[in-house]
């Protein structure tokens, strides 16, 4: 497959030199490896799920993390919670500041719904789930997902600018949800969606931070290769250590093209006043590459002709 070219030749959404199992692995280990630890990634209980889903849809996650524990102590089951003074669970909501009240109402209302509909427990559907108050599509599949293991691929604003970004995905919505369910391994909704919400908070964000994350995308990353990091949110070039980052991001996309490039080769190539022995020779180079091979992405071999770069495999 030729850079561009469409995924298996089947999609027309994503855009990427690659194989897709090699990119879903690289992302999911990279999430288990490390990742935000919020209290509700800890947790299938779907009540619990819901509580959080609702309250970060106006707060910072770091804000929810008290509010939400503060809730559960108070109302531990969708039993309780259903059995709560309407006017209290607004109370609280205002005393921690989340935001409308009118969410409040609309938990309680849910609450009641499945206590009274379902017996206490919750449909396992996104379809299914949307049907309770206040629970639009995006809740839904939250819970489907972090509950159940049962959703969709999520497409928020960040999985948006990721996709964007890394495979040139059309700024279209319905070409952004092919994108992620192509993407998304087979029912496994409930790493995949939390490891790419995870991305685009902490290594894709407006400002992207791909090599302070360590993003395990960089290899297939058309943005990073480009050196063009702007996304539907984000219409402007940000502002950041740029480049550096672009010169790595033309080093991994040229030695993908080839297997293996002598030093001066590749410096050539990758900027027009590259000067073996000047300010952009090879000592600058070999910072690059140094830096590039503590991130895992390229291995430097010194030979008897000289040196060998090759991306790591
Ligand atoms: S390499 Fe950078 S721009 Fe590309 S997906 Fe990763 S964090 Fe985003």
């Amino acid at each position: 497959m030729t850079d561009g070219e469409a995924l298996g030749g089947e999609s027309e959404a994503l855009r990427f030199d690659g194989d897709v199992a090699t990119v879903r692995d690289a992302l999911v280990s990279w999430y288990e490896a490390d990742h935000r630890a919020f209290p509700w990634r800890e947790t299938d209980d779907p009540y619990e799920i819901l509580v959080s889903e609702v309250m970060s849809q106006q707060t910072q996650l770091d804000r929810v993390v008290d509010a939400w524990r503060d809730f559960l102590d108070r109302w531990p089951t969708i039993e309780t919670l259903a059995a709560a003074d309407r006017a209290a669970v607004v109370a609280f909501w205002s005393d921690h500041s989340l935001g409308y009240n009118n969410r409040a109402k609309y938990l309680h209302e849910a609450a009641q719904q499945v206590v009274g509909d379902y017996d206490g427990a919750f449909p396992r559907t996104p379809e299914r789930l949307s049907e309770l108050m206040g629970v639009g599509p995006y809740t839904a599949n939250a819970v489907a997902s972090f509950a159940f293991n049962n959703g969709d691929a999520v497409v928020d604003t960040n999985v948006k600018r990721v996709l964007y970004r890394a495979f040139d995905v059309d700024d279209d919505d319905s070409t952004f949800e092919s994108a992620a369910s192509e993407l998304m391994p087979e029912g496994e909704s409930r790493i995949w969606n939390n490891a790419i919400m995870e991305l685009g908070g902490v290594a894709c964000g407006k400002t992207p931070r791909c090599d302070e994350a360590g993003c395990p995308w960089r290899e297939w990353c058309h943005a990073y290769q480009t050196g063009d990091f702007t996304a539907p949110d984000v219409p402007t070039q940000p502002s950041f250590e740029g480049s550096r980052r672009q010169f790595r991001g033309r080093i991994v996309r040229l030695l993908g093209e080839y297997d293996g490039m002598d030093l001066d080769a590749l410096g050539h190539r990758i900027r027009v006043d590259y000067t073996p022995d000047g300010e952009h020779g090879r000592e600058w180079l070999r910072g690059l590459l140094a830096d590039l091979a503590d991130d895992g992405l390229v291995d430097v071999e010194e030979t008897e002709d000289g040196t060998v770069t090759r991306l790591r495999r």
